[in-house]
């Protein structure tokens, strides 16, 4: 076993450390001076593909800060689908268990985007909805093998939750990002999570409660974990994050260094995937240290454009972090 801070690396042909249940969009951008209204055609003056959706995202994260990486999720057999699939492979990510259907098209997110920077977005998650419990029994040999299984909201939540409770029951650890939040989550989220991790907004809906500071924040994580999660973090943007945890269960703020913000997009993407890695790599730091590190990587983030683009990689950061 590691001493504490030291990094568990995984041996040659080991399994994934992190396994990321979830999902993949296309992001379809187009920059314009203004919206269009409701049957309007107008030119835009830029237009650009992304890759995005959660489950990738955070995935790209923590690949990209040196773990070993599965994605289980679902893509249209369609030329999205196999530019997403060998957008994973560069990154490194395991695509054994990304699945390619005839039924359905890779998720799309259409947006549309103004001089103020205001937007419009039409996302159709498509394959991503497919994803199903079938899958991830095919799936049982990864997910079962892992150190640290996550997952979110962006597809079927039946599929987040029986990828949860197949981690619980082979002794993974579970981190469980409620993204999109849904008000009436199935309670049995919370207890099959041993890291449950929302941003402020997420909180609100899930809580009902007003998230516009720490101490609000540290509120809204003690009635979460009241709902049977061991340890609950609430991100707040510039603000860094909120801890709690059954065995420090006094909220605690780990704020973070002030940046020049370029685009925020992604940011809570990034956190998630460094906790993931943190969780996996170093579980003997304690958990503020890991939040104290996912902060700085995601601060990295939010100086540069784009999502995945934005995300940055091991040998580009501080030695102090690994
Ligand atoms: P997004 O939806 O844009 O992906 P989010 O709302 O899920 O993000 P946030 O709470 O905004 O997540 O941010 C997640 C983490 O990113 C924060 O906890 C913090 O560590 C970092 N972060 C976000 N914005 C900033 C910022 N302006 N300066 C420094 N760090 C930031």
């Amino acid at each position: 076993m590691a001493a504490s801070g030291e990094p568990c690396r995984p041996g040659r042909g080991e399994a994934a450390a992190v396994v990321v249940v979830g999902s993949c969009m296309t992001d379809l951008v187009s920059l314009a001076h203004r919206l269009p209204k409701t049957g309007e055609t107008i030119h835009g003056h830029k237009f650009f593909i992304g890759f995005g959706g959660k489950g990738a995202n955070q995935c790209v994260q923590a690949a990209r800060l040196g773990a070993k990486t599965s994605l289980v999720c679902k893509v249209g057999k369609d030329s999205f689908g196999n530019n997403y699939i060998e957008n994973l492979k560069q990154n490194d990510i395991s695509t054994e268990f990304a699945y390619q259907t005839k039924d359905a098209a890779t998720g799309t997110a259409s947006i549309i985007v103004n001089n103020e920077g205001q937007n419009i977005i039409v996302i159709v998650a498509g394959a991503n909805l497919l994803l199903n419990t079938e899958d991830l029994r095919g799936a049982v040999s990864v997910i079962s093998r892992a150190r640290v299984m996550l997952c979110q909201l962006e597809i079927s939540p039946a599929t987040s939750l029986g990828a949860l409770a197949m981690a619980r029951s082979s002794g993974v650890k579970t981190l469980f990002n409620p993204a999109p939040a849904i008000a009436d989550l199935d309670p049995q989220f919370y207890t099959l999570s041993d890291v449950f991790c929302c941003n402020e907004s997420e909180a609100e809906i899930l809580t009902g409660l007003t998230v516009g500071s720490p101490a609000d924040a540290g509120k809204a994580a003690l009635m979460l974990m009241g709902r049977g999660c061991q340890v609950v973090i609430v991100t707040l943007g510039a603000g860094g994050c909120v801890m709690l945890s059954q065995t420090e269960p006094t909220p605690k703020h780990i704020p973070t260094e002030t940046v020049k913000a370029v685009d925020t997009t992604g940011a809570g993407d990034s956190f998630v995937g460094a906790l993931a890695f943190y969780l996996a790599y170093y579980p003997h730091l304690s958990l503020e240290e890991m939040l104290k590190r996912s902060n700085f990587i995601a601060a990295v983030s939010v100086q540069a454009a784009g999502t995945q683009s934005s995300y940055p990689y091991r040998k580009d950061l501080p030695i102090h972090l690994f």
